[in-house]
């Protein structure tokens, strides 16, 4: 073993700390990893709903949402798919690209990647220090001292790397203790706000439709403003609004709501199908079966509870014959099943959200090397910083680029 030149910590084995990790370690640099929780990479564990969704092969800065999202080309340019697909074959860790792009273990298991670090820490000798939560960092004379909640931690650093992370599922161990580390440093923070997350809505409409799952458009508007449109999968809860469709507007919504704007969503019901051609089926089926209620109809068109709950809204007799219906009435059923307005109040916290906008603010960031431009010595890596990514690998690709890029410089 030759002569140890520096000693190395980083704070945090989530995807940003443990790649740090192994890219630090040479047999002239000590690295330690500090770890709140007993075991390392737990938010990976969970990732994917346990298949970790680890990357993207087609990545650019526009997946991404903070304040200056250019931040985000740098690390990826440093370490884009194409390496980090490299890295996990060199460490034993075969990657399997979708059609979508999205990509996944081969083993379609979240368990391989965290296994895949965990054996190359071991086999590098990183020295591993789980159940230690890192309460406060102190720099002087060019060393840093860690704080552990107990006290001091007899241990001196030439570099530090706070990879811990943000408030999104704090039941994960998440917190903010790192930004709070950040902050005594004088560095800015952004304030975090929940991000892939679903939405609270300001009425108690969505808790008639509880549990129901469809394919909608929905749109996204901020102080009436239209901003986003998507389509997929959303699923009406008690609270208000989830699945895959709302995850990805919650990205922004969140972030405007954050800024005290207004934020409503528009759901059309039936995303795939001619406004025209429901207002004439309605219609012509009023007119031909006369025994017919308005909700027998709509029970042709829509799942039963958003059926009943759509009259409910406006204020329409389920048991209303449909041929009695006005065309007025004919008219606004219809505009509701394609433009149904929300009022969004609130997202549904950071306990429910997959990742976390806000925290460091990139522009005290250096992107090429992750080193704080405020403290020397200091770097930053993961979610910990003010970039969020989209749904679909892109949060992790972001973690092990930035973390990449940390592990990189903070030997040199
Ligand atoms: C349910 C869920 C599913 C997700 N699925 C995906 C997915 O499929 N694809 C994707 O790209 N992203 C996904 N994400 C987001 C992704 O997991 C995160 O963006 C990413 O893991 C962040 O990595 P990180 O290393 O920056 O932080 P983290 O993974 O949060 O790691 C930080 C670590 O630091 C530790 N820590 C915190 N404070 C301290 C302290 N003071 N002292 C010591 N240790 C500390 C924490 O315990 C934690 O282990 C998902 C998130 C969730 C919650």
């Amino acid at each position: 073993m030759g002569k140890i030149k520096k000693n190395i910590a980083v704070i945090g084995a989530g995807a940003a700390g443990l790649i740090a990790a192994s890219i630090a370690k040479k047999d002239y640099i000590n690295v330690d990893l500090y770890e709140k929780n007993a075991l390392i990479g737990k938010k990976i564990l969970i990732s994917g709903n346990g298949r970790c969704n680890i990357s993207n092969a087609d990545i650019s800065q526009n997946d991404y949402y903070g304040e200056d999202i250019s931040f985000v080309k740098q690390p990826m340019e440093n370490f884009g798919f194409r390496k980090l697909k490299k890295f996990c074959m060199d460490m034993g860790l075969l990657l399997d690209i979708k059609e979508d792009k999205r990509v996944f273990p081969l083993s379609n298991e979240a368990k391989s990647v965290v296994f895949a670090f965990e054996n190359l820490l071991n086999e590098l000798g990183v020295n591993i220090i789980t159940n230690t939560a890192v309460s406060r960092i102190q720099k002087s004379n060019n060393v840093f001292f860690i704080y552990k909640n107990e006290g001091k931690i007899n241990e001196r650093y030439d570099a530090v790397l706070l990879s811990s992370g943000c408030r999104a599922a704090p039941q994960l161990g998440a917190d903010e203790s790192g930004l709070n580390i950040a902050e005594s440093f004088g560095h800015t923070i952004n304030k975090p706000y929940p991000s892939l997350v679903p939405l609270e809505i300001n009425s108690n409409i969505c808790r008639r439709m509880d549990g129901v799952k469809c394919k909608a458009g929905v749109s996204l508007y901020v102080n009436r403003r239209k901003i986003q449109e998507v389509y997929g999968d959303i699923l009406f809860t008690k609270y208000g609004i989830s699945g895959f469709a709302i995850l990805d507007i919650s990205i922004a919504a969140s972030f405007h709501l954050s800024k005290k704007s207004n934020v409503t969503i528009s759901v059309n019901l039936l995303p795939q199908i001619e406004r025209q051609f429901i207002d004439s089926f309605i219609r012509k089926a009023a007119c031909k079966h006369k025994s017919f209620t308005i909700l027998d109809i709509l029970c042709g068109i829509l799942p039963y509870k958003i059926a009943r709950a759509l009259l409910y809204e406006l204020g329409i007799e389920t048991e209303m014959k449909a041929h009695t219906l006005t065309e007025k009435l004919i008219k606004t059923l219809t505009h509701k099943m394609f433009d149904w307005r929300f009022d969004i109040a609130s997202t549904h916290g950071f306990k429910y959200a997959e990742a976390c906008g806000g925290g460091v603010k990139t522009s005290e960031i250096d992107n090429k090397t992750m080193e704080s431009k405020i403290v020397k010595g200091l770097y930053f890596a993961g979610e910990i910083i003010d970039i969020v990514g989209k749904r679909g690998g892109y949060n992790l690709a972001f973690s092990f680029a930035s973390g990449y890029s940390a592990g990189k410089n903070m030997i040199i």
